[in-house]
């Protein structure tokens, strides 16, 4: 005979489907987190109102969503 409280069989059956949920779990916050770092040539820094914005559809020009001035990327190129 088996002679394990019903209460502690609960217990066991819950830990056990807990862990693999909890590994799932860091595992995509971990993924989340590489997400999240984003590519500095899509913050946008406004000359006009100084206002720090995010536009990633744009690479050159993109207008500031604050005063809609026309902010311009400064190239780093010889000439
Ligand atoms: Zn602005």
């Amino acid at each position: 005979m088996i002679s394990i409280d019903f209460s502690n069989a609960i217990a066991l059956g819950i830990l056990l489907f807990l862990i693999p949920i909890l590994c799932v779990w860091l595992f995509h916050r971990k993924q989340k987190d590489k997400d999240l770092t984003l590519d500095p040539k899509f913050i946008w820094f406004c000359s006009i109102c100084t206002y720090t914005y995010i536009n990633t559809k744009e690479e050159v020009i993109s207008v500031c969503p604050r005063c809609g001035c026309y902010n311009k990327r400064e190239v780093t190129s010889s000439g």
